[in-house]
Parts: structure tokens; C-alpha cells; sequence
């Protein structure tokens, strides 16, 4: 999930929007307009929406706060944290570190719902202190009471990846000290707690329920995925723990010269190989790297009066890593940058490339054969 619209940073952390979000404000609008219609008819419409806008934004500062509260939290522990987005479904902190122990994971991940439930519970005594439910203003604040005492209960559920999950995981890990097996059960859960949401989603969609129904299958469709993933990405990250790039790249990779056409690269070096990246050399010095993404880019009638160095990435705009990288920091990159190779340079040479493809098939082989289970291929095939 990665922002699209950015609003700015807070404490060093850039916060952001995806256009889903707007999904939610809208229905939030709209849903408390129709609300407040119907229980305040004498307020008038202008009164109704601006309320209702008004209600949206400060519900988003309160996700925001809980979102803020987790990556605070992670950082207080040295854990970076990149970005906090906000989607249709909620928020999410992106912390580019898991917990290093299961203390650390427990705080930042009970510290969400704990905020939430404090805002809860201060909306609500302020809205009893300023009377009952009487004033536009009063029931603003009581309707944000409810929905972030809703919020905080909700992601306590224990589900992976939801704050409940990731106590859940947190517990087990210390009770346990394997952090393997906590992520394990944790998922498990998470899965059937998501299967459950469908479940009943689609049962109250049949008993009339309407878009509602939906709604509730569709938010258990997309913890069952999240439940996967993370439960995949932890694995990931525990298989190629201590691997670096050099355990994994190849070096046989196939040079094409700078000056030959681009028709005759295709028809006589993509085609025949089916290689997918090649150096560009040009009387032995790497100029670039070129792949099939960058032909493409180039019109197919002129393809033959144009060379390989006009398409190629030159070398001095390429992300590269060194053959003592970490695989991990290596596919962080990739797919931060959305690369399907990296060149791997050492002392200003060429030593080979690292591709998507090599990693998921050293990936296969070691899950094969390791602890792991061997989700990886299917998943991400
Ligand atoms: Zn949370």
C-alpha cells in the first residue's frame, strides 16, 4: 500500500493518502448526512454537510493518531519507519524493521488500539460534560466516541496482521522464544478470523443486508491477503537471513555491443536466448544495461535505424548493489524502485547481475529443502 497524495510529515514521517481513502470519506459523508437528517431534521442541509465533512476529517486525524501512535513507538526503538498511508480500510504504518523481540512487538503493537480507545473515551465524556445528544457539536463528538471505541476493538481482534494479531503473536513469541512458530499460529488465526468475516459477510448480503454484507466479506478478503503476505514476507525474511548478493547473482551475464541496431538485437540476441537483460559493452567498458522493457519503449519501425545505446540505461543512472549486499536490502530495493535487476558493481566493474527471477528460484530451492513452507512459488508466480 503505498501513498499517493502526501500530506506532509509529522515527527519525521511522511503521512499520505491512497485514493481509496476517498471511498470511505464519501461514504462517511454521505452516511452521517443521511443520519443526521433523519434524528436533526430542523439543522438545515448547509449545518448537515458541513457536520458531516467535518465529522469525516476528524475521524481521519483520529486514524491518523492511532497510526502515529504505532510508528512512534517503533521509532523510540530504532525501528525506521518509511510512511504512514491512509486507505479505504484504515491505516497502515510502514515500518521497515519487524520487532526484534517480542516485548517490543507487543507495545508497538497494543499502543494503536490503546490510543484509540483514549480518544474514544474522551469524545464520549466530552460529549456527556456538554449535554445530551442535542447540539450539532454534541453529536459529533459522541459519533467519533463510538467509532473510535469501534476502532479499538476492532483491531483487537486477534487476526493477524490486525493490532489483536500482532499481541497475539507477540504472546506467543514469549512464551515460546520461537519466533517462527508465534508468526505461524498467529496467521492461522489471523486466516480463520478472515474466513469468518467472509463467512458472514456473505450471509448477510443473502439475508438482505445489502452492500453492508459486502463490506464485511470484502474487509475479510483483505485480511485473509494480508494474513498471507505477512506470514510470506517473515518467512522471506527469515530464509535469506545472512545471504548476500553474491550467493545469488549470476555472473555469466550475456554483453551486446552499444552500437548494433536495435532490429538485429532483437532478432538475433533476445529472441534466440530469451535472456531478458544484457550489458551493453562497447570496446569492453560497460556502458548500460538494456532489457526488454527499454525496446519496447522504442517505436517498432525504428528499430532498425536506431542502436542499442540509444534505448539502453546508461550505467551512470542505474541503481547498483555490490556483491556484498544483503539479499534482503537488495529486494527491498527492487521492489521499492520496481526493478527486475540490479547490475552488481564492485570496484567500478561489472560483476554480474541479480535478478528477480534468480532470487525466486534460490528461494524455491531453499524453502524446498528448509524449514519454510513452500508457499513462496505459487504465491508470487
Ligand atoms: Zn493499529
Amino acid at each position: 500500500m503505498r501513498s499517493q497524495i502526501s500530506l506532509g510529515r509529522v515527527f519525521g514521517i511522511r503521512i499520505g493518502l491512497h485514493y481509496s481513502w476517498f471511498i470511505i470519506a464519501l461514504l462517511i459523508v454521505f452516511s452521517l448526512s443521511a443520519q443526521f437528517h433523519s434524528s436533526h431534521p430542523s439543522w438545515g442541509d448547509g449545518v448537515i454537510l458541513a457536520l458531516a465533512v467535518a465529522t469525516a476529517i476528524l475521524f481521519f486525524i483520529s486514524l491518523l493518531l492511532h497510526e502515529l501512535a504505532h510508528s512512534v513507538v517503533a521509532k523510540s526503538w530504532g525501528l525506521p519507519v518509511r510512511e504512514i498511508t491512509l486507505f479505504a480500510l484504515g491505516g497502515v504504518s510502514q515500518i521497515e524493521k519487524e520487532a526484534g523481540s517480542a516485548k517490543v512487538e507487543f507495545w508497538m503493537a497494543s499502543v494503536g488500539p490503546l490510543t484509540s480507545a483514549c480518544i474514544g473515551l474522551l469524545c464520549l465524556a466530552l460529549s456527556r460534560l456538554w449535554g445530551v445528544d442535542s447540539s450539532p457539536v454534541t453529536s459529533m463528538v459522541s459519533w467519533l466516541g463510538y467509532i473510535n471505541l469501534a476502532l479499538a476493538v476492532f483491531n483487537l481482534i486477534p487476526g493477524y496482521p490486525l493490532d489483536g494479531g500482532r499481541i497475539l503473536r507477540a504472546l506467543i513469541w514469549w512464551k515460546t522464544a520461537d519466533m517462527d512458530r508465534a508468526t505461524r499460529l498467529a496467521s492461522r488465526v489471523g486466516q480463520v478470523v478472515a474466513l469468518i468475516f467472509i463467512g458472514i459477510g456473505i450471509l448477510r448480503f443473502f439475508g438482505g443486508a445489502g452492500i453492508g454484507g459486502l463490506w464485511i466479506a470484502f474487509i475479510g478478503w483483505f485480511l485473509l491477503q494480508a494474513a498471507r503476505e505477512s506470514y510470506l514476507r517473515i518467512s522471506l525474511q527469515h530464509a535469506i537471513d545472512g545471504v548476500s548478493v553474491a550467493d545469488v547473482m549470476t555472473t555469466d551475464c550475456p554483453t551486446v555491443s552499444a552500437n548494433l541496431n536495435v532490429q538485429h538485437f532483437v532478432e538475433e540476441n533476445i529472441l534466440p536466448t530469451g535472456r531478458r537483460c544484457f550489458i551493453v559493452v562497447d570496446h569492453g567498458t560497460v556502458e548500460g544495461l538494456v532489457t526488454p522493457h527499454e525496446v519496447k519503449q522504442a517505436e517498432r519501425v525504428r528499430w532498425p535505424s536506431i542502436t542499442v545505446r540509444d534505448i539502453m540505461r546508461p550505467v551512470e543512472r542505474l541503481r547498483t548493489v555490490t556483491p556484498i549486499t544483503p539479499l534482503a536490502s537488495a529486494l527491498e530495493m527492487m521492489s521499492r524502485n520496481d526493478l527486475n535487476q540490479l547490475p552488481v558493481v564492485s570496484n567500478g566493474r561489472m560483476e554480474g547481475i541479480l535478478s528477480r527471477a534468480q532470487v525466486l528460484g534460490f528461494l524455491q530451492t531453499r524453502t524446498e529443502f528448509g524449514g519454510v513452507e513452500a508457499t513462496v512459488s505459487r504465491t508470487h508466480r
